[in-house]
């Protein structure tokens, strides 16, 4: 009998495992992909795809207001939910399908069950069989927080429910001022529904640049949101149909919907780590990897947001096929994690990559700010209340431009293509030598000549 049944095991059908599946096999691996729940996993399934298409069909009430200042009369248009969501339902459904069937034509193969570990080589599906693998690969990816157990928490939604709503709440009281709570507050508001976001801290978006958080909220709060900044959701009562929410400061919200978007946790639980032997980083509560997504125990690596390193789709995809490459390939890549774009889907959409204002100036003596804050050309007729943001931060003793940041229409397309020159390690010099292309938003990023400031640290004495 061999010794081992299958060459790898991976055990999660998401972004990342369907990923190395793909990779290991075609590198002539003998590869079992378990997932419990459906192929595609959090971003396909309920992340990233669906959201972009709410985004897409919420955004197309701006452009009908919008279009009277071009001449237009539109007749009274009306939106109907269920008929977006089965839309919807039907695309997340083909692609669930894609996703199955690549994966088998690369030879892996699939069993939609959970798998969980017996031993560090062997894996118990939930069928009763056992398979012995000589890899594994975890990539469980993560699941929403809920928080603290509050009173009426059970009335409360998180992303995992926001896909499946019978109807559009008229009000919503969304939870959270990090991606997911922004842009669904966004989506909520172009449907038309009546919105408060409540964040615990000063300013929604922690963590990203000071003029973006500051240029978003003000944005988000000329589109009708409501943002109710230091307080917490501590309690949520349920009368009828109807939601109460009671906030940490004393004051109540009614709202058809309340949800929480308050961080998510890697999907750690029950999976059998210690009969494997395999490591938690204390740190994150994510399994401890090293530059190779490798684990404590040496055939056993994890990759994507089960690490929660960056819990973003196209870094589980990358760190998957570099497990691959590397274990079965006889390549060894490690996933550079600096410079990654990311976009917030928000209305209007950030796009940041690089460093922080904040960051650059921490890290090097000399800075310079370039800063653009202008009303796009198409508001001029639509009439629309809105203004864009770019933002270049400069590592001013060598001239390299270290971030970029953008609040605007088409922001996280922008960011995609300027993560090309950050990485290239691109100098102001090789943007301002850039011919602008005209007329257009982004024709900025190369025209901004005279820093907004200058920041010059002393050497210590
Ligand atoms: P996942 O995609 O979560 O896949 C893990 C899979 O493992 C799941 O299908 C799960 O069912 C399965 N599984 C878990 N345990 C077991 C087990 N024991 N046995 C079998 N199967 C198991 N990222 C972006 O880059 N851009 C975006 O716009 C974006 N939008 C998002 C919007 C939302 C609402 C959310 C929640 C996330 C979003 N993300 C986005 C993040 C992105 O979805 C994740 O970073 C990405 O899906 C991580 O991929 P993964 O392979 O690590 O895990
Ligand atoms: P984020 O980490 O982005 O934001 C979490 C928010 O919840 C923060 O504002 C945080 O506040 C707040 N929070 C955390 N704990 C509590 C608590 N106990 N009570 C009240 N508020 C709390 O997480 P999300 O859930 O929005 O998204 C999860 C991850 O998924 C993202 O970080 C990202 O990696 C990924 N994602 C990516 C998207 C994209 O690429 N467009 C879209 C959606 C998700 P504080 O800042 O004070 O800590």
């Amino acid at each position: 009998m061999a010794e081992f049944d299958t060459d790898l095991f991976v055990i999660g059908g998401g972004s990342g495992g369907v990923r190395a599946a793909r990779i290991a096999a075609g590198h002539g691996a003998r590869v079992v992909i378990a997932e419990e729940y459906r192929m595609g996993g959090t971003c396909v399934i309920r992340g990233c795809v669906p959201k972009k298409l709410l985004v897409y069909a919420s955004h197309i009430h701006q452009e009908i207001e919008d279009a009277a200042g071009f001449g237009w009369t539109i007749a009274s248009a009306t939106f109907d939910w269920p008929t977006l969501i089965a839309n919807k339902d039907r695309e997340i459904a083909r692609l669930e399908a894609a996703y199955t069937a690549n994966v088998e034509k690369a030879g892996a193969r699939v069993v939609k069950t959970r798998a969980v570990f017996e031993d560090a080589h062997t894996l118990r599906l939930g069928t009763g069989e056992t398979v012995r693998s000589k890899v594994v690969l975890i990539a469980t990816g993560g699941a929403p927080n809920h928080g603290h157990a509050i009173p009426g928490i059970e009335h409360v939604i998180s992303s995992n429910e926001v896909f499946h709503l019978k109807a559009l709440p008229r009000r919503i009281v969304i939870q959270g001022g990090g991606y997911i709570a922004l842009e669904f507050a966004c989506i909520f508001a172009g449907f038309g529904s009546d919105v408060t976001l409540v964040y615990r801290g000063d300013n929604v978006l922690r963590g990203f640049d000071d003029d973006v958080r500051a240029h978003v909220r003000s944005e988000m709060e000329k589109d009708g949101i409501t943002i109710l900044t230091g307080c917490t959701v501590n309690k949520v009562d349920k009368h009828g149909r109807e939601f109460t929410s009671h906030l940490s400061n004393g004051s109540s919200i009614a709202s058809d919907q309340v949800m929480f978007a308050i961080g998510r946790h890697p999907n750690v639980a029950g999976l059998g780590l210690d009969k494997a032997g395999v490591a938690i980083n204390p740190g994150n509560g994510g399994i401890a990897v090293d530059g190779f997504s490798k684990t404590s125990v040496p055939h056993v690596y994890a990759i994507g947001d089960v690490t929660h390193r960056i819990n973003l789709t196209p870094v589980a995809i990358r760190e998957g096929h570099a497990f691959a490459d590397t274990v079965f390939g006889k390549r060894h890549v490690e996933v550079d994690h600096a410079d990654i774009p990311t976009a917030v889907f928000c209305q209007p959409e950030v796009g940041t990559v690089g460093l922080t204002e904040a960051q650059a100036r921490a890290k090097f003596s000399h800075v310079d700010i370039y800063k653009a804050n202008f009303r796009p050309m198409k508001a001029t007729m639509s009439g629309r209340d809105t203004r864009v943001l770019m933002k270049l931060v400069v590592d001013a003793t060598i001239d390299r431009v270290v971030g970029c940041h953008i609040v605007g229409d088409a922001a996280a397309e922008m960011v995609q293509v300027l993560g090309i020159a950050i990485k290239m390690k691109a100098t102001k010099a090789d943007f301002d030598s850039t011919m602008a292309l005209h007329p257009t938003a982004a024709e900025e990023l190369v025209t901004m000549r005279t820093p907004s400031a200058r920041y010059v640290r002393e050497a210590a004495e």
